[in-house]
């Protein structure tokens, strides 16, 4: 679904990514985990063309993504979950959620997508009329996670949704997303620095570190691999 070959990119012609291949396929869960500063919100922001990168190429479906104007990406079905959430504060939880079915298949699909993002995420109905930016972190990480799903996206990024969360909130949210891809078979990519979760839960993992993809594989050849269990998950 996802083919990123060769992906050279980063800011003001300094690269922060170099050479990087990364393949998702239809219906996977692929996460990238790395430390701080290793590059995964430039790739994510490279997929949905806020960065332009100097090199390389992204295929969605057989497309050239790097052809497509960054306004258009969603409409093929790419929703990015950002870091840091970035919900609407000003607006309600409900305009929030309709600002993410800007998207034809979002529009299209609103009235089924809508109580299916509010069975599987209950506390948006509770809070529907509430302002976006009265709600706690967790509840403004769901959020984030159901204006995604309102595009009704084939592929769905999150950009490490448990950051600054309380383990247990942080559990919370990784047991929903097991959930929605359990009932819709979505594509995910996950990007997190809770190594230990995004590699229990994934298909498939690659590990970033400095720009460059340094390890990749199953998840489970991944969570048994010495320089993981050393470097990443503290054993
Ligand atoms: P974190 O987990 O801390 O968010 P990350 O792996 O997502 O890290 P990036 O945010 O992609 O890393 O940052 C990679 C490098 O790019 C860092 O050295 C960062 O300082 C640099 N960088 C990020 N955004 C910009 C920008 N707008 N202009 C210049 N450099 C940037």
């Amino acid at each position: 679904m996802l083919e990123i070959s060769k992906l050279t990119s980063g800011y003001s012609e300094v690269p922060v990514l170099r050479e990087v291949s990364i393949t998702v396929g239809a219906g996977q869960f692929v996460s990238i985990v790395g430390p701080n500063g290793a590059g995964k919100t430039t790739l994510f922001k490279s997929i949905s063309g806020t960065v332009s990168p100097m090199g390389g190429a992204i295929r969605f479906e057989g497309e050239d993504l790097l052809k497509i104007a960054p306004s258009d990406r969603p409409h093929l079905g790419i929703a990015h979950v950002p870091e840091g959430r970035q919900v609407f504060a000003s607006l309600t939880v409900l305009e929030n959620l309709e600002m993410g079915a800007f998207t034809e298949a979002g529009r299209k699909s609103w009235k089924t997508n809508i109580d299916k993002i509010f069975a599987w995420l209950p506390v948006l109905r509770e809070r529907a009329e509430q302002l976006a930016g009265t709600l706690s972190g967790g509840e403004q990480q769901m959020l984030a996670i159901g204006r995604g799903l309102a595009s009704a996206p084939k592929l769905l990024m999150l950009d490490e949704p448990s950051m600054g969360l309380a383990p247990a909130i942080a559990d919370f949210i990784f047991d929903k997303l097991i959930e929605i891809r359990k009932d819709t078979g979505l594509t995910i990519l996950l990007v997190e620095q809770r190594v230990a979760e995004a590699l229990q839960f994934a298909d498939h993992g690659y590990v970033l570190e400095t720009g460059r993809v340094v390890l990749e594989g199953n998840s489970q050849a991944l969570q048994a691999d010495d320089r993981i269990r050393q470097a990443y998950l503290g054993m």
